[in-house]
Formats: structure tokens, C-alpha cells, sequence
């Protein structure tokens, strides 16, 4: 039997799991409780200031998972891809900045009024292709995160594991893949795909659980442990895999955890790791 019994200097929490909270809020909090792994908004990022910021990570010893987020290629116009792609060389920078293991990125939706998604799915590759020689100069991975296919028009048209593996055999060194269990949990192939992707490629493990019912496609993710995801079945594949990072929190919950109180929260996180993840 595979031991499971990992403490909490195995768990990182998304700061969106405690979104009340600010970045210096969150970096004090999660040190309190023991938990030495953070994964890192952009705008909360922006707020604190990056030398800060650096300076409260180092002093906590904490360890930034990822940085969230880019991506968000397709556009309606060139000078809107040229935008995107500025932003993504930004999000870059800052990621080294602060010392995140990478940057996650989300594919990005359909442009404003276009019925043209394999034209999406190509402005995707394209630009993942463009960043990427940045992103090697500068030594930091992507983590291409699939979201769940709900979320294909507005968010990303990558929604598989099998899409996201395709795109790092096409475009190489550099890519990798983020397994969110939300996203990906309900896919016949996961077992396969996690295992396609092998150890160098799977760079973030994202935990949380789907409710029965979800009220909030966006924003009523469940505790690990309150919905149907066998989250520890997911976690076992990364790690026959050679999976050794952090097993990452991230729920997006509006109605129910971020209106309790936020060390509550890290609380019932940690005691949920240690119990079903
Ligand atoms: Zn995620």
C-alpha cells in the first residue's frame, strides 16, 4: 500500500481558496498553520508589490506552486493577440520575480461574437509557440491547464488532458501540463493522459471536489471530500507517475467558504489532506 499519510508540508493552498484575504494576509495565514506551499494571483500580486511580496515568501518560507495566471490567447484582431501575447512575456517576468515553479496557463475562450473554435484552438497553439522561447530564456515552465468543457466558450478551448498532451508533443521543451481535478476528473482517458504526460510534464496538481448538485459553474467548488471526485485515485496516478510536488487547493467558492472565516478554512483544507486527498 502507498503511504497517503502526508502532512501539511505537502500542501499548498491557491490564494483564491481565501479570497477574502490579501497576499500578505494569505502568506501570513497559511505560515500559521503550518502549510509551506502558495499559489500566487497576479492581481493580489500586484496589490502587495513584488519586492514585498519576495520578502514575506522568503521570510515564511514558502514555496510558490504557480503563478495564475496567462494564456488567454485568442482575440478578435492582431493587435489584440499582440496584447496577449505582452501580457504573457509580463506574467513571465513576474513569476521569476517571486521564484513560482510556473506560470499557469489557461487557453482563453472564443473572441467576442466568433462561432470559429478550431480557429481558437489554432490561436492557442500559436501562441503558446510565440512565449515559449521566452519562457525557456527565461527557465520557467507552463503549466497548460485544461478546463472542464464548460468552459469552452468563455475561458478555454483546451478541455482535455489529451489536448493539452498533444500540444506539448507538437510544440516541446518547455510545456507542461496542470491536472486540475476539477476539470478533468469526469474524462474516461485521465489514467492514460497523466501517464502520457509522464513526470516532466506534469508540473501542478490542483485539488478540489465537484458538488452534487454545482449551483455556480465558476464559483461553487466543493471541499475535497464533499462531492463524487476520488481525488485520492487522481493523486496515486500523478504519483505512480513520479509525481512529488505539492498537492494544491484551489476552490472558488462564493456562497459557502469564502463567507466563513478564512483561518476556518485553512483548517478544514489541511484537515481534508490529510483525510481524502
Ligand atoms: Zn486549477
Amino acid at each position: 500500500m502507498r503511504d497517503f499519510s502526508r502532512g501539511p508540508e505537502h500542501l499548498a493552498i491557491n490564494q483564491w481558496t481565501t479570497r477574502p484575504w490579501s497576499l500578505e494576509q494569505a502568506i501570513e495565514g497559511y505560515a500559521r498553520h503550518g502549510v509551506r506551499g502558495i499559489a500566487v494571483w497576479r492581481d493580489k500580486l500586484a496589490e502587495l508589490g513584488i519586492a514585498r511580496a519576495v520578502g514575506m515568501l522568503k521570510v515564511h518560507d514558502m514555496t510558490v506552486t504557480g503563478l495564475c495566471r496567462a494564456g488567454l490567447f485568442p482575440a478578435a484582431d492582431d493587435a489584440g493577440r499582440r496584447a496577449a501575447i505582452e501580457e504573457n512575456k509580463r506574467a513571465i517576468d513576474e513569476a521569476v520575480a517571486i521564484g513560482a515553479r510556473c506560470v499557469i496557463i489557461v487557453g482563453g475562450g472564443l473572441p467576442a461574437g466568433s462561432k470559429d473554435i478550431a480557429g481558437a484552438h489554432a490561436q492557442v497553439r500559436d501562441g503558446l509557440a510565440e512565449i515559449l522561447p521566452y519562457a525557456r530564456a527565461a527557465k520557467m515552465p507552463l503549466a497548460l491547464e485544461p478546463l472542464h468543457p464548460m468552459f469552452a466558450a468563455d475561458r478555454a478551448v483546451v478541455n482535455t488532458l489529451t489536448h493539452a498532451n498533444d500540444l506539448c508533443d507538437a510544440l516541446g521543451a518547455g510545456l507542461g501540463v496542470a491536472v486540475d481535478v476539477y476539470h478533468v476528473w469526469w474524462d474516461p482517458n485521465l489514467e492514460r493522459e497523466i501517464k502520457r504526460a509522464g513526470r516532466a510534464r506534469l508540473l501542478a496538481f490542483h485539488v478540489c471536489d465537484w458538488l452534487v448538485p454545482t449551483t455556480d459553474l465558476m464559483l461553487d467548488r466543493g471541499m475535497m471530500g464533499d462531492g463524487v471526485i476520488d481525488i485520492r485515485k487522481i493523486r496515486g496516478w500523478m504519483e505512480e507517475t513520479g509525481y512529488a510536488g505539492f498537492s494544491e487547493v484551489e476552490i472558488f467558492s462564493a456562497r459557502n467558504w469564502w463567507q466563513r472565516p478564512m483561518d476556518e478554512v485553512v483548517r478544514v483544507c489541511i484537515e481534508r489532506h490529510r483525510t481524502v486527498v
